[in-house]
């Protein structure tokens, strides 16, 4: 963990949360894995990767990923890779009835699962670089089941201490591979603040019916996050976001429940959502632990429309007012495309990027202008 910024970001960094729109022919190439010859395809998606890369870089960003175009989602690539996970249990998501993943043997602890792609990203980008891993209580919550994986994990708990063992090694080696950002992803922290889905009043994914009980689960999600994030020499960011499915929020409400049960988080900043109705709101802001920087989420990826470069500087000069610009990094509010099939095109996504690095570049002149002014009335 670093406290200050990789060396070469400037004044509100605009960032990618990570994953972008697979055009057509990358989600083709993605149902082709297991049909071409290794090394033809990894050429093929390499190809594809460099102009992921590109694109973000020409819009102008800061810190950039690969897309995550050679997942097919961000969480089931690495659950694949490590291995231990059978596709068989049924469960109803937003009235569609899945055969979703779930842990039935205990993972493999061989070598870590994503360090060729965090290479390549590295070998690839000008720009600096950002790897993010799904966080250990998020598989936790998903993927144990009490019917298919008792044998493997006894409980939920054994399986987060497992889990979180393996996602240390994981970003650790992301490190050494000379990836700058290692990013925590965690959109199961804001069932917290989603009172109708915590009380079982709403729920839009089968999985997550339990007794949700925050005194008893926050502190366990935090520590094991902590076990990720310990002795890591790279900047780490943990996003907390609302998930998206098919232009949809997941999940709804406000931050506030959960951020001041963040102060004992070992991470250096978090990355939140406003753009979207029913995420974060602008106010949460004030009880942000003073440790932590904050990516604002200023450009929404569920909808369609396209925002001004004027709304995106209004909404992120109010977390500027609040926290002070050091603190404030800009990016979307979530990943544009979490699942390969997300409906957002590639297009959309690189012109929301490109008014997203126009408003930091605006923000940027403006808190220039003040600090000159500043020092003007100084003398
Ligand atoms: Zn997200």
């Amino acid at each position: 963990m670093h406290v200050s910024r990789p060396a070469p970001l400037p004044l509100i960094p605009a960032q990618v949360i990570g994953s972008l729109p697979r055009p057509a022919m990358v989600r083709d190439l993605l149902a082709q894995r297991d049909v071409l010859p290794r090394g033809e395809w990894q050429a093929r998606m390499d190809d594809c990767v460099r102009f992921a890369i590109h694109l973000q870089q020409q819009a102008g960003l800061d810190i950039v990923s690969d897309g995550e175009w050679r997942r097919t989602q961000y969480i089931h690539e690495f659950l694949l890779r490590v291995g231990g996970f059978d596709r068989c249990r049924r469960y109803q998501h937003q009235g569609e009835s899945r055969l979703g993943l779930v842990v039935v043997r205990r993972m493999r602890t061989t070598d870590p699962v994503l360090v060729r792609d965090a290479q390549f990203l590295v070998d690839n980008a000008q720009a600096t670089t950002k790897v993010a891993i799904p966080s250990p209580f998020l598989i936790a919550v998903r993927y144990w089941h009490e019917d298919y994986s008792r044998e493997a994990y006894p409980t939920p708990d054994h399986f987060l201490e497992h889990l979180a063992e393996i996602l240390a090694r994981e970003a650790h080696a992301l490190a050494a591979a000379g990836v700058q950002i290692v990013q925590i992803d965690d959109p199961a922290l804001a069932y917290f603040c989603d009172r109708r889905l915590t009380s079982g009043h709403t729920i839009h994914d089968e999985r997550l019916r339990r007794d949700w009980d925050i005194d008893r689960q926050f502190p366990g999600a935090v520590e094991a996050i902590n076990r990720v994030s310990a002795e890591l020499a790279v900047e780490v960011h943990l996003h907390c976001c609302h998930s998206v499915s098919k232009r949809h929020s997941d999940v709804q409400g406000a931050y506030r429940p959960i951020l001041s049960r963040l102060s004992g988080l070992r991470v250096d900043q978090l990355n939140l959502e406003f753009a979207y109705p029913d995420t974060g709101d602008v106010s949460d802001l004030e009880y942000v632990p003073e440790a932590f920087r904050v990516g604002m989420g200023v450009v929404d990826v569920r909808r369609e429309r396209l925002p001004s470069v004027d709304q995106i500087v209004a909404l992120a000069q109010q977390g500027i007012d609040r926290l002070g610009a050091q603190r404030i990094a800009l990016n979307p509010d979530c990943g544009f495309a979490p699942d390969a099939g997300e409906p957002p095109t590639i297009d959309e996504a690189y012109t929301k990027l490109c008014r997203l690095v126009e408003a930091a570049h605006r923000l940027r002149s403006r808190c220039d202008a003040l600090s000159s002014g500043a020092g003007r009335s100084d003398s």
